[in-house]
C-alpha cells in the first residue's frame, strides 16, 4: 500500500488529534504516503483532500476538537453518494482509509470496504458506547471535565444546602454517569442501563440529610429523564431545593487527558501498521485489559454495550 486516506467523522472527541497525529507520522516513518480528508465523508464527496506530513501534525496532540474537521454527511447514506466517495478515491489513488469516529462513522467505513476499499477504525467519541472496546478516545477527558463541574457545583451546593442535578452526556449509554459518579462521589447516578427509580432517589436524599449532609449531587444520563421535572419532584418530596445544571457541549471540548493520548497514539500507530499489512482490512481498534485488540467492522457496530456491573456497584456502595 502506498497511498492512505485518514478523516475523521461524527461527533468530534478530545484525542481525535492526537491519533490523526499518530496516523501521520506512522505512515511517513513506514514510507506511506498519507492524505487527509477533510469534514469526513462530505470532504470526501466534495474532494476537499490534502496530503499531509510530519509538520502537519506538529503542536496539535494536546488540542481537543479535529483539525480536520468533522461533518455529518446524508449523502453518504445512499448508493450513490458512497459511489461518488470509492471513484473520489480513485481519483487520488488512495489504497485503504483510517477513519476516525464512532458507530455511524463505522457504518460508513463498512460500505466502502464492501466495495474493495480497506478500512481500519479508531474508536472516538466521548460517550464509550461502542461495545467491543472497553474505552473510546474522548471518554475520559469528558469525564474529567465532568468531575471538575461537580467539584464546583458542590461548593455552592454546600454554600446553600442545596441538592443538584447535574445532566451529562451519552445518549444511550451511561459510561460518563457512572465513571464521573464514581469518581465525583455523587449521590445519586441515573442511568439509561438501570432502572429509574425516584423512590430510591429520595430515600437517599432524605438518608443523607438525616446524618448531616448538606450537599446533594445527582447526575443523570441526558434522554432517561427530564431533569427539571426530577428537580420538582425531589423537592416536593424531601423539602430540599434543588437545582439543575446540563453540562452540555462542554464535555466534548477541551484539551485530551494523558490517557486518551496514550490510546489515541497507541491505535493511530497500530491502525496503519495493520491496514499496509493487510489489504483486505475491515478492521476496528479497540482496548481490552490494556492492550491493543483487533474486531471485525461488522462485529464491532453490532456488539451491545454493557455497563461494568463492578463500577455500578462500587458506586451505590461507596454513595450509601
Ligand atoms: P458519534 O457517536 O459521536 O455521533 P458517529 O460516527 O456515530 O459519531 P454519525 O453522525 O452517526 O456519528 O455518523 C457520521 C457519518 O457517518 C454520517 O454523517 C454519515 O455520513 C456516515 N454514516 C453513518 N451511518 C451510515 C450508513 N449506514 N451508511 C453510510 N454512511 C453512514
Amino acid at each position: 500500500m502506498k497511498r492512505i486516506g485518514v478523516l475523521t467523522s461524527g461527533g468530534d472527541a478530545p484525542g481525535m488529534n492526537a491519533a490523526l497525529r499518530a496516523v501521520v507520522r506512522t505512515a511517513v516513518y513506514m514510507g506511506v504516503e498519507v492524505y487527509g480528508i477533510y469534514e469526513g465523508y462530505r470532504g470526501l464527496l466534495d474532494g476537499n483532500i490534502k496530503e499531509l506530513n510530519v509538520a502537519s501534525v506538529a503542536d496539535i496532540i494536546q488540542r481537543g476538537g479535529t483539525a480536520l474537521r468533522s461533518a455529518r454527511c446524508a449523502e453518504f447514506h445512499t448508493s450513490e453518494g458512497i459511489q461518488k466517495g470509492i471513484d473520489m478515491l480513485k481519483v487520488f489513488k488512495i489504497e485503504g482509509l483510517v477513519v476516525l469516529g464512532g458507530d455511524g462513522t463505522y457504518r460508513g467505513a463498512m460500505e466502502l470496504a464492501k466495495r474493495g476499499v480497506p478500512v481500519v477504525g479508531i474508536p472516538c467519541t466521548i460517550d464509550n458506547d461502542m461495545g467491543y472496546t472497553e474505552f473510546t478516545v474522548g471518554f475520559f477527558t469528558a469525564v474529567e471535565t465532568v468531575i471538575e463541574a461537580i467539584g464546583k457545583i458542590r461548593d455552592t451546593s454546600s454554600s446553600h444546602g442545596r441538592g443538584n442535578i447535574i445532566e451529562v452526556m451519552g445518549r444511550r449509554c451511561g459510561d460518563i454517569a457512572l465513571y464521573a459518579g464514581l469518581s465525583g462521589g455523587a449521590e445519586n447516578i441515573i442511568i439509561p442501563e438501570e432502572p429509574f427509580n425516584v423512590n430510591e432517589m429520595i430515600e437517599r436524599t432524605i438518608r443523607g440529610r438525616n446524618r448531616g449532609k448538606i450537599h446533594n449531587i445527582v447526575l443523570l444520563t441526558e434522554g432517561v429523564a427530564n431533569a427539571y421535572e426530577v428537580a420538582e419532584t425531589l423537592e416536593e418530596r424531601t423539602g430540599v431545593d434543588f437545582r439543575v445544571t446540563i453540562l452540555g457541549h462542554i464535555q466534548r471540548g477541551g484539551s485530551p487527558s494523558a490517557f486518551d493520548r496514550v490510546i489515541a497514539s497507541q491505535m493511530g500507530y497500530h491502525a496503519v501498521d495493520y491496514l499496509v499489512k493487510h489489504p483486505e482490512a475491515q478492521t476496528a481498534l479497540g482496548i481490552q485489559g490494556g492492550q491493543i485488540v483487533y474486531t471485525g467492522m461488522l462485529e464491532a457496530v453490532s456488539r451491545k454495550k454493557e455497563i461494568s456491573e463492578d463500577i455500578y456497584t462500587i458506586a451505590q456502595v461507596l454513595s450509601i
